[in-house]
């Protein structure tokens, strides 16, 4: 049915239009073709068992459906998108796809891509086929220059990670730079970014566990993996080779190495760092945390203070 749609993507590889075929979009240039799934959704992955080497994917598809991630939307994505004027929205490792849902109801052109692992969870929620397609999110099926605004959340600590979700190979830094030019590529110049991962700085994270399959069996490790399962608390280093980043290198990604040109450390207010404290063992610092994340001075934004990296990018 490719023939009839007005579906907007470029080849992956050389960026250039793609031709409608039967079930296909093809690359005249590349001789590429890429076609729709079972599940109806547009594949552009190189490698179609990417899924079975990762674990995150669908993990972070089952936290989407948390309300603590669905107020994230509503109290600090949606806000912030409604600053400036846009139109057309990218979102990559959109998981479920729920802000894009929310976009295209208000109005907006929105599209989504992430890996074929949520091929269920769009089919089961009908998602649109003209807007949600399996991508890497370093190897994006769009022309240049083509979004006024592109998220990325909680994604670039996991680029570079294939074997397990932190253990990283030689080339992780050159990984990481391919995804921040790539988002910066599909951007329009003058376009926003927001990324965001929990910052390497910050010497507690409880979004990641300590260690996978492939993490070496040190007492370091067993320490700290004790503590995580007590607490909930991955207390970790905050130097060296280590998959999350701090705000000095997500600023050199997207705007040193990267062609951004405006880097700003966002506010917390909102985000989800205060959800962790509505319930379970976290509920007693409660008001504690309500002050620090909220009343957060803005110098304090870009240092080790701050358990997240938040930050808006300009192209
Ligand atoms: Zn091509």
């Amino acid at each position: 049915m490719l023939e009839q749609t007005s579906i907007i993507v470029a080849c992956p590889e050389c960026h250039g239009s793609l031709q409608p075929g039967v079930g296909t979009l093809h690359c005249p240039a590349c001789d590429l073709s890429f076609s729709v799934n079972d599940q109806g959704f547009l594949e552009f992955m190189r490698d179609q068992t990417y899924c079975e080497k990762i674990s995150t994917t669908e993990e972070k598809a089952g936290n989407q459906s948390s309300s603590g991630a669905n107020r994230v939307d509503d109290e600090y994505v949606m806000p912030w998108l409604m600053r400036e004027p846009f139109e057309r929205v990218l979102d990559v490792g959109c998981g479920v796809g729920r802000i894009i849902s929310k976009l295209a109801a208000a109005g907006k052109e929105a599209y989504g891509v992430d890996l074929p692992c949520l091929a269920g969870f769009w089919s089961q929620d009908e998602n649109d086929p003209e807007k949600f397609f399996h991508a890497e999110a370093s190897r994006l099926p769009f022309p240049d220059d083509y979004f006024d605004v592109v998220i990325s959340m909680g994604v670039i600590e996991h680029i570079g990670t294939g074997k397990g979700h932190c253990t990283l190979p030689d080339d992780y830094r050159r990984q990481r730079q391919q995804y921040a030019d790539e988002l910066l590529r599909v951007a329009r110049p003058g376009g926003r970014l927001l990324i965001s991962c929990p910052n390497k700085s910050f010497p507690v994270d409880h979004l990641h566990e300590v260690k996978d399959m492939y993490s070496p069996d040190t007492l370091e490790t067993r320490i700290r993996d004790r503590i995580y399962r007590r607490t909930g608390m991955n207390v970790h280093r905050t130097w060296g080779k280590y998959h999350l980043l701090s705000y000095g290198e997500m600023r050199r990604h997207f705007c040193e190495d990267g062609n951004g040109s405006i880097f700003i450390p966002l506010p917390l207010k909102g985000y989800f760092g205060l959800t962790m404290f509505e319930s379970g063992r976290f509920k007693p610092l409660r008001g504690v945390a309500d002050i620090y994340f909220n009343k957060m001075p803005r110098i304090a934004r870009a240092s080790f203070l701050n358990p997240y990296v938040l930050a808006e990018i300009r192209k």
